[in-house]
């Protein structure tokens, strides 16, 4: 596996490759669930791209951009074991030669960020795409593997490759849990004990929601009113119900339904999201 951190080394070691490319782009701290996204990348293409890269422009002020884990070494032992061909872990200079005010960005419209996560986090997605987009063209892969754990992300990235023309299939995979379902993110590092205690009660609510949607209950707001209960504790930021193909809100849930939510822990104030389908159909 080759450790590249500049773009110039990245497109001359593209260039030696034969068949097919997967990327995998990713901030590191890697857990099961990236590792999900690079087996399949693995398994689908001759040669796969994982990216770590910590993306300043997708963060906002107050954030956790400092904080936020980095662990290169890990990440590039566990990169090694999956048979990714190079890992790109390119420094923010390298990516970057200005501030976000002077970069051309890739901003989605405001139908599609002015809610859930892009509400509370103004231009979050504008430096997701555009970090994206750059990772999209200089590696010129064939596929891309993003996680329904970012479930709005995944829907604008897509969107961005359907309206720019972006020669790329992106493939959506699975969120990945712990076996008592919390959903793994890197920021689960931040939790303390009694934080993760609480923090467990997010997916109790969404799969509560899918099992009363299983029992016959349609309707949003009851389905809203039991998950606030298990969820009473948390710093709920948003718990909203949309059609998963188009992300407009519902008021009845039906086969297309994804609930999606956002809450703070209190005592590290960790941010966490996770989403659920209530028919699994996809
Ligand atoms: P991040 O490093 O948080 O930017 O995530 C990189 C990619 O991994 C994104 O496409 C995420 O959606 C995906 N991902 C993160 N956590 C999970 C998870 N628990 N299950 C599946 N995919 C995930």
């Amino acid at each position: 596996m080759k450790i590249i951190d500049n773009i110039k080394e990245l497109k001359e070691e593209l260039k030696k490759i034969d068949g097919t490319l997967g990327l995998v782009p990713t901030m590191g701290a890697l857990h099961n669930g990236h590792l999900s996204l690079i087996k399949k990348a693995v398994s689908e293409n001759d040669n796969v791209v994982v990216s770590v890269f910590v993306n300043p422009i997708q963060f906002g002020i107050g954030e956790d951009l400092d904080k936020y884990p980095r662990q290169l070494q890990k990440d590039t032992e566990l990169c090694q074991n999956e048979g990714v061909k190079i890992l790109f872990a390119p420094m923010v200079s390298e990516m970057y030669q200005e501030d976000k005010k002077n970069l051309t960005l890739i901003c989605p419209p405001y139908e599609v960020v002015d809610k859930l996560c892009g509400k509370s986090r103004p231009g979050h997605f504008d430096g997701v795409c555009s970090v994206v987009a750059k990772l999209f063209n200089l590696t010129k892969a064939n596929k891309a593997y993003f996680g329904q754990k970012d479930a709005q992300q995944l829907f604008i990235i897509k969107k961005m490759v359907r309206d720019l023309n972006f020669d790329i299939e992106i493939v959506a995979c699975p969120i990945v849990r712990e076996t008592d379902n919390l959903a793994l993110s890197s920021r689960n590092q931040y939790l303390t004990q009694s934080d993760r205690k609480l923090a467990l009660n997010i997916s109790k609510a969404l799969f509560n929601i899918k099992k009363l949607f299983n029992d016959g209950i349609d309707d949003v707001r009851a389905l809203v009113d039991s998950a606030l209960k298990i969820m009473e504790g948390l710093d709920v930021e948003y718990i909203e119900f949309v059609d998963k193909n188009t992300f407009n809100f519902q008021t009845a849930a039906d086969k297309n339904t994804l609930v999606l939510i956002a809450a703070r822990v209190p005592e590290s104030n960790t941010r966490l999201i996770d989403n659920i389908l209530l028919w699994d159909a996809m």
